[in-house]
């Protein structure tokens, strides 16, 4: 279930890194930041456990996060969410997405996702008893075929996962793009879900959250995650907003997966969402030099790089090294040379995985000088 190929007992996060551990080796395949985030969001936690916050939350999240999620999205995209009944507090955006797919499908119905997808698309879709089906991403900027994209709905199709900035191609999706995913789930009325974790990730290309597009946001769950901006990934805060009665049906889920989530977090991370522009555009700044960093260092190993608009992954091909199996290279490459990365065919049903045969996908929020030692064991593969 797990795996897109139905073969992997454990994700390929989990494999990786257990490999990358087994062999001391420089880990750039599972997303997660070697740095934590704002030291005042952690005091502001310790606080909250030293000061007995440490009961059940409330099962939707406590309302200062709510409101502080609502502002949030007021602030930077103009979309307007009541906190009492349009927003919800996950654990991590991967229990949003599991509470929404579960809450919004099941056996009859067919879930369209880009593919590449992340992993748990496929499982919780597995999950439902839904049929998964694509729309293939295509090399070099990782855009969809928008003159064929309608060949990919059909009257049962319930819902569209979209995942914007995406991992783990690091394309970011241009408004022609929404638009046509928009005119679409309309035609077909089906529900959009977008999962926006990266959307302070960006180098350069403004994120559009596809609720802003006319017609959109009466259909649209979006998703975001306090791991991927505030670099917390371990207190696995997420949150889900749309309409009423679409958050209400997640919320119905919700309550029997983990009924609440981790309640002294919730204030430090509405701290967070409230922090000034400075923060988040220099942590983008941040990512956007190690980025250029490891491009180089890959580029330098001989291997072809996709440069991400968004998100904290590199794409890079090793066909040039004569290598046709990412998978293959993936699962040999820590005790090689001593640095993990994730296959890409793993993110494709195996119809679709020819497609990224050859492809690593390369974490790169990582300390520049790991980076860098990376870039030179990654040099020895030539
Ligand atoms: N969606 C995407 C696209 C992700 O990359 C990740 C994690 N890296 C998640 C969801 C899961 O987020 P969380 O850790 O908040 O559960
Ligand atoms: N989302 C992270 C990634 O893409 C990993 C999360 C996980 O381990 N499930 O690397």
């Amino acid at each position: 279930l797990l795996g897109p190929d139905g073969s992997l007992g454990v994700t390929i996060f989990e494999e990786i890194t257990t490999l990358a551990n087994h062999h001391q080796a420089i880990n750039l395949g599972q997303g997660f930041p070697d740095e934590d985030g704002p030291a005042e969001l952690s005091k502001l936690a310790q606080e909250a456990i030293a000061t007995g916050n440490n009961q059940y939350a409330p099962g939707k999240g406590i309302l200062d996060l709510r409101r502080a999620v609502a502002e949030h999205q007021d602030r930077f995209y103009g979309i307007s969410l009541d906190p009492e009944h349009e927003v919800i507090i996950t654990t991590g955006a991967t229990e949003a997405i599991a509470a929404a797919v579960l809450a919004l499908t099941g056996p009859g119905d067919e879930v369209l996702t880009f593919e590449p997808f992340y992993d748990s698309y496929g499982a919780m879709i597995g999950l439902s008893g839904a049929t998964h089906t694509t729309a293939a991403l295509l090399a070099p900027d990782f855009m969809p075929d928008l003159a064929t994209l309608e060949n990919s709905f059909s009257p049962r199709t319930k819902l569209v996962i979209l995942n914007n900035p995406h991992n783990p191609t690091g394309a970011m999706f241009p408004v022609e793009v929404l638009a046509e995913v928009v005119r679409l789930a309309i035609k077909y009325d089906a529900v959009i879900l977008t999962d926006e974790v990266y959307e302070h990730l960006t180098f350069g290309t403004r994120h559009i959250p596809v609720a802003t597009l006319p017609g959109a946001a009466a259909r649209t769950l979006t998703i975001s995650s306090a791991g991927k901006t505030f670099s917390f990934t371990g207190w696995k805060i997420g949150w889900l907003s749309g309409p009423a009665e679409l958050v209400a049906a997640a919320r119905t889920v919700k309550q029997f997966l983990s009924y609440s989530s981790g309640t002294p977090f919730q204030g430090a991370i509405a701290a967070g969402l409230r922090m000034e522009d400075t923060f988040f555009t220099d942590a983008a700044a941040t990512l956007a030099r190690k980025r250029d960093i490891l491009a180089e260092g890959l580029r330098a190993a001989g291997l072809d790089v996709y440069l991400p608009q968004g998100t904290y992954f590199i794409n890079a091909d090793t066909q040039k090294l004569g290598i046709t199996d990412a998978t293959a290279l993936a699962r040999r490459l820590p005790k090689l040379i001593g640095v993990a990365a994730i296959p890409v065919p793993v993110f494709c049903h195996p119809e679709g995985a020819h497609r990224t045969r050859s492809l690593l996908r390369f974490a790169f929020c990582k300390q520049e000088p790991l980076l860098e030692q990376a870039a030179e064991r990654l040099a020895t593969l030539k």
